[in-house]
């Protein structure tokens, strides 16, 4: 039997063999993408679910990297306000990163505002009323519910 390694995420036959499990093309466009993510963490301080599962398809190690770039970057500007620290948070949640293990202070818990807490609750946070889970737009006052939803 042949031993043939195929790229996870297309399924194509990987040539050369690498430490990836991606092919060549998937790897360079999953770079792509991470760097993206970097961007918008840095400027706007968003980190969208949609985000954290690319993010998925990173190494542990790549992800506590990105943490500490992020944190020392918003450290060093000043911004490790509470959108940043929110953003710090969920990353450290979502792929159960450890400060101490970093080499990182631990960061505060911020609390959820009132529109994630409101969202959680099935409901719109400007008109209050009963929405589902899956509504891009509430459907009674037009508020964008989901923040990739352009
Ligand atoms: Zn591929
Ligand atoms: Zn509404």
């Amino acid at each position: 039997m042949v031993d043939v390694e195929r790229c996870i995420e297309c399924g194509k036959i990987i040539k050369d063999k690498s430490h990836s499990p991606y092919c060549k093309e998937c790897d360079e466009k999953l770079d792509r993408q991470f760097d993206n993510i970097e961007d918008n963490i840095l400027v706007y301080k968003e980190l969208l679910d949609s985000e954290i599962e690319t993010l998925n398809k990173f190494e542990k190690e790549d992800i506590e990297d990105l943490y500490k770039r992020v944190y020392k970057k918003y450290k060093s500007d000043g911004k490790l306000d509470d959108d940043g620290l929110r953003v710090l948070n969920k990353l450290k949640e979502s792929f159960k990163l450890e400060e101490g293990k970093m080499g990182l202070p631990t960061i505060p818990v911020v609390k959820e505002t009132r529109e994630e807490r409101l969202l959680k609750n099935n409901q719109c946070p400007k008109c209050e009323r009963e929405i589902q889970k899956d509504f891009n737009l509430c459907p009674y006052c037009g508020y964008r519910l989901k923040k990739d939803f352009k």
